[in-house]
């Protein structure tokens, strides 16, 4: 009589430690799984790990992962075992009129112990794979929200009902699969994005480069005739001739400006590299603007001691980014205000910065400023001139050069845009000299 009791107690004892090991032995094979998703080597390896360890943890004799084509309304074989993998991958199953698809569409889990008394049952597959499914179970995967395919494990051995137990292994290993899945969608995006930007990269080069080429005659032959049309038609005409003039000088200067920043990106660009003093270009700069920040009513500092710091640099291309910086500067600040060029040495480098107390730059659009066409101001209402090129002209300059240029800036209190160039002797290896 006592021996009973003592008999039932083990047994329940024995069965309660058989599940607790069993469902240890499951977290340890899940924790496998979650490692696998950063260290498997790709998408395909990992879901092969999925649907093993799905069949292995359900007792089942094989599994397999749908997932949803958008575009055919159908779900598709994305992994299965290797034996049924080349007539499965062609082959696609219907929303209506299948088990995946029930569990697709209604975004919950289904367990049929006994297929063929199941109408729901798509039979095409075990024709043509000449399997024969008994009985299943499936989870959707879902992503955000979203279902995005199926996990299906088959034929539980020995004739033994699928459990709840079953559905909640297959419903970690889905989320762990459509975790994966998710990630191989996104990277297939950022690539196919970063290709569609190199293509538009591409063809904004051609278009520059083509247009600036066939630009440039037209433009030559425009300002050498009204130059001697100047001269010819004498004081009548010479207003109008001036306006043509004027007019095709600056078209010129963009088309320049155009050529410049493309010839630098694509490494065509020619350096014509010499001792130049960085103070004679600041001081020809300033001499320059001199009058333009006199009617502006605009002070021209110039911030500068007696050394004449020497760089290896082609002169006009230096002249040409501090040009662009200090007309910027003009142009973005009020009548009273100041604008200061600094040259000096620092740390084996010539320092030039040129600072303004004008309107200044958002700081979300600081570090887009030197981007080419780029321009603060929305172009269609924009006060200000310019095709948003100047500063990608200065940038260009100054890193062909082996230089670093960037900007600091505070809304409504001004902006202060620093370059630096090697000094002479000192400089970097990427400085480029008499290239051809
Ligand atoms: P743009 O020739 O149109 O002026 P840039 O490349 O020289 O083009 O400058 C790009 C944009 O950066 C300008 O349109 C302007 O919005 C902003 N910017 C440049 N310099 C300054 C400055 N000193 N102060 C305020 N904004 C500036």
């Amino acid at each position: 009589m006592s021996e009973l009791p003592f008999l039932f107690h083990s047994h329940w004892l024995y069965n309660a430690i058989m599940t607790a090991n069993e469902r240890i032995d499951h977290l340890e094979r899940l924790l496998e799984v979650v490692r696998g998703l950063t260290t498997a080597p790709d998408l395909d390896s990992f879901l092969q790990t999925i649907i093993t360890e799905a069949s292995e943890m359900t007792d089942s004799e094989l599994a397999s992962i749908l997932e949803y084509d958008p575009d055919a309304r159908e779900l598709r074989f994305l992994s299965t075992i290797w034996f049924d993998r080349d007539v499965l991958r062609p082959m696609s199953v219907p929303l209506d009129g299948s088990v995946a698809g029930e569990v697709f569409r209604k975004e919950h889990a289904l367990i049929i112990q006994d297929t063929k008394a199941d109408q729901r049952h798509f039979k095409v597959i075990d024709i043509v794979t000449n399997h024969e499914t008994y009985s299943l179970a499936a989870v959707p995967i879902i992503v955000r929200g979203e279902a995005i395919g199926v996990l299906e494990a088959l034929n539980k051995r020995d004739n033994a009902h699928y459990t709840e137990e079953d559905l909640t292994i297959l419903t970690s290993l889905a989320a762990l699969a459509g975790q994966a899945m998710r990630n191989i969608h996104l990277e297939r995006k950022v690539k196919a994005a970063r290709i569609e930007l190199a293509e538009l990269e591409r063809l904004k080069s051609d278009f520059i480069a083509i247009t600036s080429h066939e630009l440039r005659t037209p433009l030559g032959l425009i300002l050498g005739h009204a130059t001697f049309l100047k001269e010819l038609a004498g004081r009548e005409f010479e207003s109008q001739l001036d306006t043509i003039i004027k007019n095709a000088t600056r078209l010129k200067e963009i088309v320049e400006n155009l050529s410049d920043v493309e010839n630098v990106q694509s490494g065509t660009a020619r350096v014509r590299s010499g001792r130049v003093s960085m103070k004679r270009i600041a001081e020809d700069v300033v001499l320059t603007f001199q009058d333009e920040a006199g009617s502006k009513n605009i002070t021209l500092v110039k911030a500068w001691g007696d050394a004449p710091c020497y760089i290896q640099a082609d002169g006009v291309k230096i002249n040409i980014a501090l040009s662009n910086l200090v007309r910027n500067a003009l142009q973005f600040t009020e009548a009273g205000g100041t604008v200061r060029v600094q040259v000096g040495e620092e740390a084996g480098y010539i320092k030039v910065a040129v600072s303004d107390n004008g309107i200044g730059i958002p700081p979300r659009d600081l570090s887009r400023v030197f981007d080419r066409f780029f321009q603060v101001e929305d172009h269609l209402t924009r006060k200000h001139g310019g095709m948003g090129l100047g500063l990608a002209v200065a940038k260009s300059m100054i890193e062909l050069h082996g230089g670093r240029i960037w900007a600091e800036s505070e809304v409504g209190k001004g902006s202060t845009f620093t370059f630096l160039l090697p000094l002479e002797g000192m400089e970097s290896s990427s400085v480029v000299q008499e290239r051809a």
